[in-house]
């Protein structure tokens, strides 16, 4: 592995994501009483979906298309990446077409899959995957209803904050376009204002994470991050017509509650609010990469995505080295996500 401080930081975040995905995965469905009764403590295999150790899911596959389509979108929009003080577009650049036609080829081809098959996916995203085979633009893709408010886009969307973040470092783009890229990427498959809020909080986190690993000066703790980047979500929300009546289902978190909820509020569910709020509940209750995934198994239920959720924003915070390294040796696949990560690296 490239030991340059930039590609490091990539791969903290995205193995971070595909490390917790693949620990998850053995445990998706179980109740928390089984996991209480038999909590995860390493890496196993097999139980759900009878796959080998390291197997990771849809959850992985879909951030994976992600980071290639964006590398994709950077490689062919060079002409427009000019001079560092340029102008840019960032709504301009990101070609969602390509990153939808790349869900699909996972959908369907098995593309960006550990074995080469499918055996995970949820509906909303599998009906967005086909409303854009029918004919439909990728934005407009996505589900609308308030039942199609998973947790199919947020389990995706950390790509983007390597995105904002690095092409920010050269150019400047409003808040509201930032945040317009966001829910633009989790309308691919889920266009409900929730689900993009989430994203957007998510996200707004992720980049405070990034800023505080990557830039010389005091480093801040986890928690003042979580709050910082809440914070800013928060003053855009707030703000914002469409979004406002959505608020009242993130007072929780919005409030800065979650930490201090007691567990048997806290489920690792695949409503999209339940799932950011369960992931963000880790780690603001745990103090490593390893103790902060392995609480995300054992919340039970939707056990594979709430740790993604939490795992990639746990490997951007504790760093690559944190990640248990014989877990990272039962990644399958390994190299070929090392490599298209560092493409990405390279291309931003
Ligand atoms: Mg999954």
């Amino acid at each position: 592995m490239s030991g340059n401080k930039k590609n490091k930081l990539f791969k903290s975040g995205i193995f971070g994501l595909v490390v917790a995905d693949a620990l998850g995965v053995p445990y998706e469905f179980t109740s928390r009483s089984f996991c209480e009764m038999n909590p995860m403590d390493d890496m196993i295999g097999f139980r759900t979906y009878n796959q080998e150790p390291g197997t990771w899911s849809d959850d992985s596959s879909l951030a994976l298309a992600t980071v290639d389509g964006l590398t994709y979108s950077l490689n062919s929009n060079k002409d427009k990446i000019g001079e560092e003080g340029s102008d840019l577009e960032i709504l301009e650049i990101i070609d969602y077409e390509d990153i939808m036609e790349k869900f699909s080829s996972w959908f369907f081809d098995a593309e960006y899959t550990p074995h080469g098959n499918v055996f995970d996916y949820g509906g909303t995203t599998a009906s967005g995957i086909y409303n854009f085979k029918d004919g439909c633009e990728a934005i407009l893709s996505g589900g609308v209803s308030s039942s199609d408010n998973g947790n199919g886009s947020l389990m995706r969307i950390l790509p983007i904050a390597y995105f904002i973040y690095f092409l920010s470092q050269k150019y400047s783009f409003s808040m509201d376009d930032q945040m317009k890229a966001i829910h633009n990427l989790s309308s691919l498959t889920h266009r409900h204002r929730r689900s993009q809020m989430a994203c957007g909080i998510y996200v707004l986190i992720a980049i405070e994470l990034l800023k505080n690993a990557y830039e010389d000066g005091n480093k801040l703790g986890l928690d003042e991050l979580i709050e910082n980047g809440i914070e800013l979500a928060k003053e855009y929300y707030c703000n914002k017509k469409g979004f406002k009546k959505e608020l009242p289902h993130f007072e929780r978190i919005l409030c800065g509650e979650t930490k201090t909820l007691p567990k048997n509020y806290v489920r690792g569910r695949g409503y999209v609010v339940a799932s950011l709020e369960a992931s963000l509940w880790c780690l603001l209750n745990n103090d490593s990469y390893k103790e902060t995934a392995l609480a995300a198994v054992n919340l039970g239920e939707d056990t594979d995505t709430t740790a993604a959720i939490a795992g990639g924003l746990a490997g951007i915070y504790y760093g690559y080295d944190d990640i248990p390294e014989h877990w990272l040796e039962q990644i399958a696949k390994f190299d070929y996500i090392d490599e298209l990560i560092d493409d990405f690296a390279n291309s931003l």
